[in-house]
């Protein structure tokens, strides 16, 4: 019912309580008349219907996001992972710290907004960002999401990696984004797998992650 998406909440809630008054005067008229009275019935609960749906889905702003990324794994190179630092003999090659957790997250956060790339907003040929830790990339791009009038729903990631095991890291890798995105900690979903021993990833010469991600208008 498209017509009644262009209502804003007042409107449709002045319908809802007109629509209920007609309801009760209609029940109340109809009262000795079966048939017409389950005619009238019909009808108003299919308008409350359409105007309940208006009402939750017309005015509500929710945009969708996803992010993938990769690095290298290279000795000599520290292993940060969705903002925590994992005791490791290789760790992640790149400009930045090279997050690949906070990097994905990035591009959902951005893609959700059609804002780009996080390429696009921190050049990897700055030396501004050269060795930045990325919790700061992601607080600036959070930023720009409470700026375009968004909160982060919930967000959901994934990442691939050979090795080391991630799960003891788990808890304080949510923390970190949870605190940094401003949400609860049952918003923030982190999961590790492996490859399988096969391709890239299964020879231990990189890592992965995926992201996605709910903004809410505010
Ligand atoms: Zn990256």
């Amino acid at each position: 019912m498209p017509l009644f998406f262009s209502f804003s909440n007042q409107q449709i809630n002045r319908w809802n309580e007109i629509s209920f008054l007609a309801y009760q005067r209609t029940f109340w008229f109809c009262h000795y008349n079966s048939i017409f009275h389950r005619f009238s019935q019909v009808s108003y609960v299919a308008l409350f219907h359409s105007l309940i749906f208006a009402k939750n889905t017309g005015n509500m702003k929710i945009k969708i996001g996803h992010g993938y990324d990769v690095h290298q794994l290279a000795a000599g190179y520290a292993l940060s992972l969705g903002g925590v630092v994992i005791p490791h003999e290789v760790g992640s090659v790149g400009h930045s710290d090279a997050d690949v957790l906070l990097h994905a997250l990035c591009d959902a956060l951005l893609g959700a907004l059609a804002l780009g790339d996080i390429g696009h907003h921190f050049k990897n040929t700055d030396p501004q960002w050269k060795g930045i830790d990325s919790k700061i990339l992601l607080q600036r791009v959070i930023e720009m999401v409470h700026e375009k009038g968004y909160v982060v729903g919930n967000i959901d990631a994934t990442l691939i990696l050979e090795a080391p095991k991630i799960g003891p890291y788990l808890l304080d890798m949510r923390t970190a984004i949870a605190s940094i995105l401003q949400i609860a900690l049952d918003c923030v979903s982190i999961k590790a797998t492996t490859s399988e021993t096969m391709g890239f990833v299964g020879r231990k010469e990189g890592v992965e992650a995926h992201a996605v991600c709910i903004l809410l208008g505010k």
